[in-house]
């Protein structure tokens, strides 16, 4: 399994396997051929269907050089490796000079045809699933943050302090942001500045919640530095949640960093054993996630057992099984923005509830990660990120 550096990444919005993704391909791509004088980019399946709204032509355009670019959309080809698929072509005098295929696999990772997911095999962390963390855990006598502590780099809490610092500046800029409306032909407004002023009148803690995780999300929308929390559709859930603890709290920014790393933790058995891709599993693998991040973080800083921690990010996870993946417009706004707020509050909720247990529970976490691989694989391709079913079907007034 991954270091979470590879998890959590600081990078600019609104779709981590959308955007991020292509412009990490098309920075590698340029490295190699910085000499064509001309690229064309391919975009299939799920990059294609809903990349004008993800910007991820604009992206691949603003990187390889707006005039020498042209970025064509190929939404009926779906490779069975991964559904976002892209090649990219350099030419030098007309002549084709080099190609290459390759896949946004989700959270701004890339990957080659057929290269395995993982390509550290248990090169950070011993232990695949949470069976075997639990066990070992329990046998060793230890908590989750010495087990990571034991697979990650020694800079591992530092390198989490400036993620939280760079989840916050999202917040704050969300909250204080002065732009009313959010790009695209929907002309969404932003919230968060006016639920933020609510929350300064009532100092009601679920108000600065939903204010929280609106900041972000926006942001991503508006294409703004946010960090994959796992996605960049899902950034907002757990700043959302951390956010309103640390100015509700006595608690330190060392202790966020290290709840943030055992949430990581969780996100990251996903990442491994299922997909924190909208395209390929639904948004049950993204909200669904990040809920479940969310949730081990706050049961950690609580001062939940191991086993309320684990049934925490459970109940997270299992009660999002089967959400689908369907933007309105491929724009990551509806039902996106909304979501991240809703699912902050369910975090906390799955924190509330396993705190009120002694964390033994019938299902465990990894049969749930193995349900949401096997319903992502059911669900029809319009619910993964093609913006072509559900909500995305729906006519928004946006007048
Ligand atoms: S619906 Fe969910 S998975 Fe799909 S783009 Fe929005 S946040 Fe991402």
């Amino acid at each position: 399994m991954d270091t979470q550096k590879e998890l959590f990444r600081i990078g600019n919005g609104p779709s981590s396997s959308h955007t991020m993704g292509p412009q990490r391909a098309a920075e590698k791509f340029l490295k190699k051929n910085s000499d064509a004088d001309k690229y064309v980019v391919d975009l299939y399946g799920s990059l294609a269907l809903t990349g004008r709204g993800h910007l991820a032509d604009v992206i691949i355009k603003k990187t390889l050089g707006e005039q020498k670019t042209e970025v064509r959309f190929f939404g009926e080809l779906f490779y069975e490796y991964h559904p976002n698929g892209m090649k990219f072509f350099a030419y030098k005098d007309e002549i084709l000079t080099d190609e290459w295929l390759v896949f946004s696999v989700g959270g701004g990772a890339l990957k080659e045809l057929n290269e395995p997911r993982d390509t550290h095999p248990n090169h950070f962390y011993r232990f695949k699933t949470m069976e075997d963390i639990m066990s070992y855990l329990t046998i060793q006598k230890i908590s989750f943050l010495d087990y990571i502590y034991e697979s990650e780099d020694r800079d591992i809490l530092e390198w989490a302090q400036t993620t939280i610092d760079a989840m916050f500046e999202a917040v704050e800029r969300g909250l204080a942001s002065i732009k009313e409306v959010l790009p695209g032909p929907l002309k969404v407004r932003r919230r968060a500045p006016s639920i933020y002023g609510k929350f300064q009148k009532s100092t009601d803690f679920n108000t600065l919640v939903f204010a929280a995780s609106l900041a972000v999300a926006e942001e991503n929308a508006d294409g703004g530095v946010i960090v994959t929390a796992p996605t960049c559709g899902s950034s907002g859930v757990v700043p959302g949640v951390l956010y309103s603890y640390f100015k509700t709290e006595t608690v330190s920014k060392e202790m966020l960093a290290k709840a943030l790393l055992v949430g990581g933790l969780f996100g990251n058995l996903v990442k491994e054993n299922a997909s924190i891709s909208g395209a390929e599993v639904g948004c049950q693998g993204e909200i669904g996630t990040a809920c479940s991040m969310a949730a081990a973080a706050l049961t950690y800083l609580r001062g939940g057992s191991n086993m309320q921690i684990e049934y925490a990010a459970e109940i997270a996870l299992e009660h999002h099984l089967g959400m689908t993946c369907d933007p309105v417009l491929g724009y990551v706004q509806i039902p996106c923005i909304e979501r991240n707020a809703l699912s902050a509050k369910r975090a906390i909720d799955s924190s509330n509830y396993a705190l009120l247990t002694d964390g033994k529970h019938y299902i465990d976490f990894d049969s749930v990660v193995t349900s949401l691989k096997e319903t992502g694989k059911d669900l029809n391709a319009i619910y993964r990120e093609t913006s072509l079913g559900g909500l995305a079907k729906v006519n928004v007034n946006h007048d």
